[in-house]
């Protein structure tokens, strides 16, 4: 497997993410970063525990003292390492399937490393250059018990405490049994919530649902919604990252809603925000609305915090940017997506509005995503072709950044291989539900046509 893909390193916990494959990616990153401590933290996947042994022993190999976190959500881990200046080892498959784990590498500033520093860790981690150190070197490790409480703590500083408080909500929370179970329960108890929970133990099976946000696993929160008669349902992946959000009428709302209702709220003329090349019409149609400016990367968060980092350099203000899968930024606030942070900024939005009426402006839109699955490079091979050859015939406009995404105005349809599983990824959006499909099982059409072949 490639070392770190569009989002880190992932795959089948002990086949092919095994404690060594952790082990070497430690002592690598532990070379490259010659830090005197390194932080390790995980989500509750089952394997957790085994693969942050690992990434231990690799690092205090190569000479640094360990800080283990435990199970907190990676924006938690992300926190403590911009508060100490440690870089961290998060061991996390984020939404993957119970089965999965993976690693994600966080810089001693609290970001998630960027291409080029993935890039000098993989060459050592292939090269198998590692400095180890002299017994009497090699590093210790202490166990931190203070970093959910500080993070949760961080998050309640951050927060408009007042405004969620006074608007006297009830929430209904499903962490899916991640590491948000830890923390935020309790955070969104102190904003001045009434909080009723469903699959909030942490649990490594996730025996309620499976980790990634989407309608399919939501089933019970939407239950949880109208039974609790809650004002809003916030689901998180495994690593509570990101926020997925239900209406007062136990409704969800497509992400792509909710991030447009967000940076509709945060934006201002002349500013940026910064999405993927999957970006919704409905944020298109935000910014033209707000005067902002809309700039695309190739799909994954290291790609848009490049982006984030290299337009602040410029002295661009960039308020909100992020993807339609809740996972979202606030630079001012920190430059990780932050599930509990996000779901506190959109909190804010209820005290004059309902969620659904909050999120009405960006309804009538429809998404369609189709995966297709491949097993060896040839049929990979069949289905990028195919749809570079659709590329060639269209005369939709053409994006290349990241995949083949073609707009034809008043839709647009993508297609482009994931960065983490064994599949091409062909989504659609237009305001008409038909023509996102059509146009979707179009492209379907023509790559399992290809890998029929193939
Ligand atoms: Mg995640």
């Amino acid at each position: 497997m490639k070392v770190f893909g569009s989002s880190g390193t992932r795959g089948v916990a002990n086949e092919e993410l095994t404690p060594q494959f952790v082990l070497k990616v430690a002592e690598a990153a532990g070379t490259v970063w010659r830090a005197d401590r390194v932080a390790v933290a995980r989500d509750t996947r089952a394997t957790g525990q085994m693969l942050a042994d690992a990434a231990a022993s690799g690092l205090a190999s190569v000479g640094a003292n360990v800080d283990r976190l435990g199970v907190i959500p990676t924006p938690g881990a992300q926190a403590y390492a911009e508060r100490e200046s440690v870089p961290v080892v998060m061991i996390t498959a984020s939404h993957n399937p119970p089965e999965y784990n993976g690693v994600k590498l966080v810089g001693a500033d609290g970001i998630e490393l960027a291409v080029a520093d993935l890039e000098r860790i993989e060459q050592k981690f292939l090269a198998e250059k590692f400095e180890k150190v002299r017994w009497s070197e090699t590093g210790t490790s202490r166990e931190i018990e203070s970093a959910r409480r500080e993070y949760v703590d961080s998050l309640l500083d951050s927060a408009n405490r007042e405004k969620i408080a006074d608007t006297d909500l009830t929430v209904a929370l499903d962490p899916g049994h991640g590491a948000g179970s830890l923390t935020s329960p309790e955070f969104f108890r102190k904003l001045g919530c009434r909080v009723v929970t469903t699959n909030s133990q942490p649990d490594g099976h996730f025996p309620g649902r499976n980790p990634e946000p989407v309608p399919e696993n939501l089933e019970d929160l939407g239950a949880l919604v109208t039974a609790a008669d809650a004002d809003v349902g916030i689901a998180h992946d495994g690593d509570a990252d990101r926020a997925i959000f239900y209406d007062e009428n136990g409704e969800y709302i497509e992400g792509d809603a909710t991030l447009a209702a967000l940076a509709a709220a945060e934006l201002d003329p002349g500013d940026s925000v910064v999405s993927a090349v999957n970006v919704s019409q409905r944020l298109v149609d935000v910014a033209d609305d707000r005067e902002a400016y809309l700039e695309l990367t190739p799909i994954g968060s290291t790609n848009i915090i490049t982006r984030i980092e290299d337009l602040q350099k410029k002295d661009r203000h960039v308020p909100v940017a992020g993807e339609g899968n809740g996972g979202i930024f606030f630079p001012d606030y920190r430059l990780s997506r932050d599930g509990a942070f996000t779901a506190a900024r959109f909190l804010e939005l209820l005290a004059d509005q309902p969620a659904s009426e909050v999120v009405a402006p960006y309804d009538g839109y429809h998404n369609v995503r189709i995966n297709i699955e491949y097993s060896g490079d040839a049929e990979r091979e069949a289905l990028l072709e195919a749809a570079e050859e659709a590329a060639d015939e269209t005369d939709a406009d053409l994006t290349t950044l990241d995949g083949y995404r073609f707009d034809y105005g008043d839709a647009w349809v993508l297609t482009r291989p994931s960065g983490t599983e064994p599949m091409v990824r062909i989504y659609a959006e237009a305001r008409g539900e038909s023509r996102a499909i059509e146009l979707a099982e179009e492209m379907e059409e023509r790559l399992r046509a290809a890998k029929a072949e193939a």
